[in-house]
């Protein structure tokens, strides 16, 4: 078995050097747990940014995967597949919207439902050609696509990649007087994460999507939530929006849809803008491929069976008092809802990677995002006792000066 630092080293030789990751090469996980080439184990307090809300390599995911890789993988939508159906059905009666639209990746969910909201202005608002206004929000993350970073406020997200698409306007986030300032006739739609989760678990003032339901309601502009990583049981909810019990135009998912086993996105909506759609318009070779739609059949049938979002409620109200009561100089903040927890750290503390550096000697990997937060979303199937183990080793490592 290759070392660890000869893997390290063969990563950094032969590929692109677009991520900063913690030095830990896994070789195996389940459930909560991953271990590395040399046998440590680590507790998961990321779960693949939410893709593995199911935990690792859940059994009967897995057996899904298997059992219709054996059968049949792809066959292009040129074609028709026996899970493709069922998928949407059971997906559409899940959420409650009426169609479908799969995709593989976040982004491309994301571009799905930006070309929808495009189209709908155009053929349903008879706005003019090439006069659509989409806003999004200071701190957004959706995506990497070239459109979608064209909107980002983050620097190292959109630095050299322009020109940039037009058509898209950022405001302030958590601030709906700014989103009723901003409306004209051009908006088609404003989308908007629920929680904004790489900005740092930012949690909008309640009211705020209601606010935003109201003003898009009135605008007749639609309402799009990207739910890729609030989405699927993370915060204690099946949707994040559902906190605030409104209901949106378009919601994008991804990540936990296929429970960590495979990409697999979608955006769901209602007849009337999933209508703006017709046969050669949009499309994805890998889209609603019948092991991707079994997968995510399996993944959301075991979210719900094994209650995994009541789970999520429940522990992460439960971790997030326990993180309060750390007697620590360093925390500035404990927030979160759900199993979804960012720890901001004051500004003395010296960032949050060091303390993530320290929390992986300890056994847990946790990810550090925008310097000073750290962020605690372990898959949603971590039991009391192991919160229990992460609680002591977090306030070790905080309680250290
Ligand atoms: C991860 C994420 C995306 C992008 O998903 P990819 O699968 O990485 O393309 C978009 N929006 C949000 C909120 C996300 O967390």
């Amino acid at each position: 078995m290759a070392e660890a630092s000869s893997l390290i080293d063969l990563e950094d030789r032969f590929g692109a050097h677009n991520y900063h990751p913690l030095d830990v090469v896994i070789t195996r996980a389940e459930g909560v747990w991953v271990w590395d080439v040399e046998g440590k184990r680590y507790m998961d307090c990321l779960a693949a940014y939410s893709a593995v809300n199911q935990g690792h390599c859940h059994p009967r995911l897995v057996k899904t995967l298997v059992e219709q890789a054996c059968k049949v993988a792809l066959t292009s939508r040129a074609f028709r597949n026996d899970q493709l159906g069922p998928f949407c059905q059971e997906l559409a009666e899940l959420s409650g919207f009426s169609r479908v639209l799969p995709m593989n990746t976040g982004a491309e969910a994301v571009e799905t439902a930006l070309k929808a909201a495009r189209k709908w202005g155009y053929t349903r608002r008879g706005i003019a050609e090439g006069q659509a206004e989409i806003l999004t929000f200071e701190g957004n993350f959706h995506g990497r696509t070239t459109t979608i970073v064209g909107f980002s406020t983050e620097e190292a997200y959109r630095s050299g990649f322009g020109p940039f698409t037009p058509g898209f306007r950022t405001l302030p986030y958590g601030d709906a007087q700014a989103v009723a300032d901003a409306m004209n006739p051009h908006v088609v739609a404003v989308l908007v994460e629920p929680i904004q989760g790489e900005s740092g678990i930012i949690i909008p003032p309640d009211g705020y999507l209601r606010r935003l339901r109201e003003i898009t309601s009135k605008h007749n502009a639609l309402l799009v939530l990207d739910e890729i990583q609030s989405g699927l049981g993370r915060t204690g909810k099946l949707f994040a929006y559902q906190h605030e019990e409104i209901r949106p135009d378009i919601v994008i998912v991804g990540k936990a849809l296929s429970g960590g086993m495979y990409p697999v996105s979608a955006i769901l909506a209602d007849e009337d803008v999933m209508g703006v759609f017709a046969p050669g318009e949009h499309g994805s070779t890998y889209g609603g491929n019948p092991l991707g739609a079994a997968v995510a059949r399996t993944a959301l049938r075991v979210l719900i069976d094994e209650g995994m979002v009541e789970r999520s409620a429940n522990l992460g109200e439960d971790l997030k008092q326990r993180l309060r009561a750390i007697p620590s100089d360093h925390i500035a903040e404990v927030r979160g809802r759900g199993l979804w927890i960012g720890i901001e750290l004051k500004s003395t503390a010296g960032g949050a990677r060091r303390f993530c550096e320290a929390l992986q000697q300890e056994g847990l990997l946790c990810k550090d995002t925008h310097e000073n937060v750290i962020r605690i979303a372990p898959p949603l199937v971590i039991t009391e006792e192991e919160i229990e183990w992460a609680v002591e080793r977090i306030a070790q490592v905080l309680t250290t000066p």
